[in-house]
């Protein structure tokens, strides 16, 4: 019985997780939950799944939480201290990362530093911390396992033994997927002009609004070729984004030989999510077969960097390596935020972290307190240049 805490367990990752745990009972227990404001629907899920914990984001809504629990036996907590014990208690073998942003870190990397097997939807606390998490994976010999279906899709792909040099290993490219989102052929000139609305509808998945932002902008892949180089050990060269508009190759692999590996499914995420879980097992996860002949035809296309400055920012924040990606992130976070409160539009996003990119420098990254006070800064700066672009 593998025991399990997920730390984000309202989002719609979370919700994807409780849907593959619910149809393997005799696999899985949940150990603890966690959720930040949307205390209904974690205590839907505290009556659904028994938790030993579960944890809130603040005192008030651990009160709501205790009274809509009461009798259940479920000790209620809220704060960051209790989602890093939940992260890392004895009492759980798996961590599913799945809250959003930064706000993730902390947790993620307790759960890494206490051995667990660690499942990464959170991609936002590895781009902030890169090589210090890796470390932390490594030192107490944590099992990291993509979630990301991009991600899961190479980790499935990959050679034997990719871990010390995927070069070596025979690996020429990492071809990194992206469905382009819904502008991808929308004239340049408009964008300026998109909605929130508009930005969150997403072709292909439904996500949380700031990953499908991100997704708008390709912020999103930028952030995912980051978290290949540090999943996969993988210099940005050998690392290629291809727009790739159905969503049905997740990624690929292209081999020394000319061999190009491929993994393929409907856009469900309950595919990398079960896969993480059962590993190196297949369970079943609710995802209906692919229907190769029903598929319309699949296309590719090179990305943009006109259209998608967000992506060549993201590129140039990995070259630049130490605290720049945390900086990129941080102000990508602030960005996204003002944009969903329609405080600037869709095109500022790019203006507000190259904005931050020349204003803060970045530096070593020796530890979290380093990343940490350069996400600070970077936060500041980004909400200067947002309040410059409204006045
Ligand atoms: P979401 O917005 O639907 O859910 C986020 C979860 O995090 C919620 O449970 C929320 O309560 C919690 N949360 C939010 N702010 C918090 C805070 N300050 N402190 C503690 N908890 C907080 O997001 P999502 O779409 O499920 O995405 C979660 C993560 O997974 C993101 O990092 C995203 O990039 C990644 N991801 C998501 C998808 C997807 O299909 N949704 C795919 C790949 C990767
Ligand atoms: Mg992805």
């Amino acid at each position: 019985m593998q025991r399990i805490t997920i730390l984000g367990a309202t989002g719609s990752i979370g919700a994807s997780t409780l849907d593959v745990l619910a149809r393997h009972p005799d696999r899985y227990r949940v150990h603890a939950l966690s959720a930040h404001g949307r205390v209904e629907e974690l205590a839907d899920a505290c009556r659904r799944f028994k938790p030993a914990r579960a944890v809130v984001g603040s005192l008030d809504a651990a009160e709501r939480l205790s009274q809509l629990v009461a009798g259940l036996g479920i000790q209620v907590d809220h704060g960051e201290q209790a989602l890093c014990e939940i992260a890392s208690s004895p009492d759980t073998d798996t961590v599913m990362a799945a809250i959003v942003g930064a706000a993730g870190l902390a947790p993620t990397l307790a759960a890494a530093r206490a051995g667990k097997k660690v499942l990464l939807a959170n991609k936002e606390a590895l781009v902030m911390s890169g090589q210090l998490f890796m470390d932390a994976v490594r030192e107490h010999r944590a099992t990291l396992l993509p979630i990301d279906s991009e991600h899961n899709a190479i980790f499935q792909s990959l050679p034997a033994g990719y871990e010390r040099d995927p070069q070596a290993a025979g690996v020429a490219k990492i071809l990194l997927t992206a469905s382009g989102g819904p502008f991808l052929h929308r004239a340049v000139e408009t964008l300026e002009a998109v909605t929130p609305t508009e930005a969150c509808k997403h072709p292909n998945w439904v996500m949380g609004r700031k990953i499908s932002v991100d997704s708008a902008t390709m912020m999103n892949k930028g952030l995912e070729v980051i978290e290949a180089h540090w999943l996969f050990g993988a210099p940005s060269e050998l690392i290629e984004v291809v727009i790739h508009p159905q969503s049905v190759i997740h990624s690929m692999v292209s081999y020394t030989d000319g061999s190009v590996l491929a993994q393929l499914g409907n856009p469900d995420m309950r595919t990398p999510i079960a896969h993480a879980l059962a590993f190196p097992d297949r369970i079943a996860s609710g995802v209906p077969q692919l229907d190769l002949t029903a598929m319309a035809a699949l296309q590719f296309y090179r990305p943009d960097f006109n259209r998608f400055p967000c992506l060549k920012l993201a590129f140039d924040a990995l070259g630049a390596g130490g605290t720049a990606p945390a900086l990129l992130n941080a102000a990508n976070e602030v960005a996204v935020q003002s944009f969903l409160e329609c405080e600037i539009g869709f095109r500022d996003i790019d203006r507000v972290i190259a904005g931050v990119m020349d204003a803060v420098p970045h530096g070593p990254a020796p530890s979290i307190e380093a990343v940490l006070a350069q996400d600070a800064l970077a936060r500041g700066s980004a909400r200067a240049i947002i309040d410059r672009l409204r006045s």
